[in-house]
């Protein structure tokens, strides 16, 4: 099966099918990394606002020499930011740390609300804790994100972003947004790897004409699963890595992946997609399927707040897709 190189947004926008990953990148390796990604011929840059290396992004596209407008460049509102009145404040902070005029694609970071620790006028810079150490949660602004999405929405109007959308984001509180929004998210992104398959989530956000971003793709930091047997099988039989399958396993079952790597030889090599046949595709989403589900990301716990639903018998993502 030959592998699209762009997604259609449902505003008619391109995504490039794979994207440079960018979180957890020690510090003063990421500007390298996005100047190698941009030379080994990626367009598509997933960071934000909560990973702190925005100035290291921006530097290294401009290092690149290739024009802003044909690169893809994503960021995230962090979950302290949620605040009606900080959206704008969040945007105008990480633009000028990338030292652009305009982003692709702005992403709310994670459905969950966190009440800011405010200074004067200032962007916060961190969540107000509560007795226990946890971050405290702004419970009405994360059951309804609604008046957050209000102030996104408007920065597309104003130009400062061309498309907005959402992160992890369940089927549940995904449909509730549509509902109520003026304009609909056109990504949700999630984990979705070997050991996070998601197949019910991903049906019903290519139903509903939402393109599912694949976030930890290779399984994520000293998580590998590129050795794992059924994808080494598959990476000899092609003549390619294991992390070649993974990526292009993804794109193939129609998500945007985005492998993060600082390793300028890995960087090229996760660009080269595989045709993989559609029987090739059915087993891997078969062995997948019969792996024991793990997440790398959830910070349910860390908050005390229930963010994926996966145990609730109503919201868990199998019962919201009967629901159609
Ligand atoms: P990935 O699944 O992309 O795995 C990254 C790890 O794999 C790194 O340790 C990297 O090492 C290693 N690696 C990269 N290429 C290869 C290869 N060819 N062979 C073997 N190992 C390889 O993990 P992430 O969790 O970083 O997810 C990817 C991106 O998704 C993030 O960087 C971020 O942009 C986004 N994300 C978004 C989240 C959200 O909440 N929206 C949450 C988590 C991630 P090295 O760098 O040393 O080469």
């Amino acid at each position: 099966m030959s592998l699209p190189t762009h997604f259609t947004l449902n505003n008619g926008k391109k995504i490039p099918s794979v994207g440079l990953g960018t979180w957890q990148s020690p510090p003063g390796q990421v500007r390298d990394a996005v100047e190698a990604a941009i030379r080994a011929g990626y367009r598509h840059i997933d960071c934000a606002w909560g990973y702190q290396n925005e100035h290291e992004v921006g530097e290294g596209i401009k290092a690149s020499g290739v024009p802003r407008e044909e690169i893809f460049v994503t960021s995230k509102l962090f979950e302290f930011h949620h605040n009606p009145e900080h959206v704008r404040k969040a945007i105008n902070h990480s633009l000028s740390r990338f030292g652009l005029e305009y982003l692709d694609l702005y992403l709310m970071h994670w459905p969950v609300a966190l009440e800011p620790e405010v200074k004067g006028d200032d962007l916060p810079l961190a969540p107000k804790k509560k007795a226990n150490g946890k971050p405290q949660v702004n419970k009405d602004l994360s059951d309804n994100v609604l008046p957050t999405w209000r102030e996104m929405e408007k920065l597309v109007d104003e130009g400062l972003v061309k498309s907005i959308g959402i992160s992890n984001f369940n089927i549940r509180r995904t449909r509730a947004l549509l509902k109520e929004c003026r304009i609909k998210p056109v990504t949700d992104q999630v984990e979705l790897s070997f050991t996070c398959p998601q197949p019910d989530l991903i049906a019903w956000l290519k139903k509903n004409d939402i393109v599912p971003q694949a976030y930890s793709p290779l399984g994520s930091t000293g998580a590998s699963h590129a050795s794992l047997k059924e994808i080494d099988t598959l990476a000899k039989k092609h003549g390619v890595e294991g992390a070649n399958i993974l990526i292009s396993w993804q794109v193939a079952r129609g998500c945007n992946p985005l492998p993060k790597s600082v390793t300028a030889s890995r960087i090229a090599n996760n660009a080269k997609l595989v045709n993989l046949t559609k029987e090739e595709v059915d087993e891997l989403e078969k062995a997948a399927l019969s792996q024991q589900k793990k997440r790398v990301c959830d910070q349910s716990d860390d908050f005390d707040y229930d963010i994926f639903e996966e145990n609730h018998p109503e919201n868990n993502d199998a019962a919201q897709a009967k629901l159609g």
